[in-house]
């Protein structure tokens, strides 16, 4: 019965990467392990952050995304949107340059036809070159999206970002950038959404996804939902208060407060792996006393569908 529940439920991911090794700066992930060995070790539980690297490094071996079909097909998700942060600029140990990551993420939309969505993620201090190649992500690759990593170092509302809006205007694709503290070895100073603000302001016809905005900087994201017409906000990152609250309250509250034609689901695979399956974090979504359990059927496939559907179909909310 559970099963067929949940079958009837169609559920886009609006928030997720590769689980490989390439794309990611091995000093991005030993700084966000040092953090899991910091509370894991204060429970007395034995764990080095070699072990628990290793482990972790153990879940990034998909670099064709199959297992994460796998586990999506499994978790009734129809689609994915892979979003490629652009940590090149700042952190120099990833294997890959942005534009050979922006090849492997197209070998993938190739590969599972109409599982994907990929939004490219650019450094703006790259200058001209990351802008042509944002572009051709657009016009050659099939990219729907850009994705921005703040904490690398840069304000959302930096001049420079201004030819990338007016691409994303034109193209009609969204923004989705990442909101809060993340690994250690960034800057924390730029993660705010007020900074996405004037941003917001300028560029009306684009719309701007706040990552994370269920765990981080919860009450301003609400409330530039709230008061910006083309502000969204995804609830990825909510596994990490699993461990102290199982109901996923913090899910909850954003979807209590009368914006649900805003909130999207998200589930930033593969942070999590080490933790559950996409599987058992739709489950906790939606499970029948869950945190969508106030919601009427029509907000429940906004939150779990719709709103990024919309986005990406018309590309338009308020200027339409
Ligand atoms: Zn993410």
């Amino acid at each position: 019965m559970e099963d067929q529940e949940c079958n009837a439920l169609d559920i886009v991911d609006c928030h997720a990467h590769i689980a490989s090794e390439e794309h990611t700066p091995m000093s991005f992930v030993e700084g966000s392990v040092a953090n899991m060995v910091a509370a894991v070790s204060a429970q007395g539980v034995p764990v080095t952050a070699k072990k628990l690297t290793a482990l972790f490094m153990s879940k990034m071996q998909d670099p064709l995304c199959d297992a994460l079909v796998a586990e999506m097909d499994e978790a009734n998700i129809r689609k994915t949107i892979l979003l490629v942060p652009d940590f090149t600029y700042t952190l120099k140990d990833c294997r890959l340059t942005i534009e050979e990551s922006y090849h492997k993420h197209r070998e993938v939309l190739h590969r599972h036809t109409g599982r994907f969505e990929v939004f490219g993620g650019i450094d703006p201090r790259w200058g001209k070159d990351g802008l042509e190649l944002f572009e051709r992500s657009l016009l050659d690759f099939g990219f729907r999206g850009l994705k921005l990593y703040p904490p690398c170092g840069y304000s959302p509302s930096d001049r420079s970002l201004f030819p990338y809006y007016e691409l994303c205007a034109y193209h009609h694709v969204p923004v989705l950038l990442h909101m809060g503290p993340t690994s250690p070895v960034l800057d924390f100073n730029f993660a705010s959404p007020f900074l996405v603000d004037e941003a917001a302001r300028l560029f009306p016809s684009v719309n701007f996804i706040l990552a994370h905005g269920a765990v981080s900087f919860v009450e301003e994201c609400i409330m530039m939902c709230r008061f910006r017409p083309n502000v969204y906000l995804d609830i990825s990152g909510f596994q990490a208060t699993l461990g102290y609250d199982p109901a996923a309250t913090a899910v909850k509250r954003v979807v209590s407060v009368g914006l649900n034609h805003k909130v999207m689901f998200g589930t930033d695979f593969p942070v999590f792996r080490l933790q559950g399956t996409q599987r058992d974090f739709v489950e906790v979504v939606t499970a029948e006393a869950g945190p969508l359990a106030d919601l009427n059927d029509r907000e429940k496939s906004l939150v779990l569908h719709q709103n990024i559907a919309r986005l990406l179909e018309t590309g338009v909310s308020v200027a339409a």
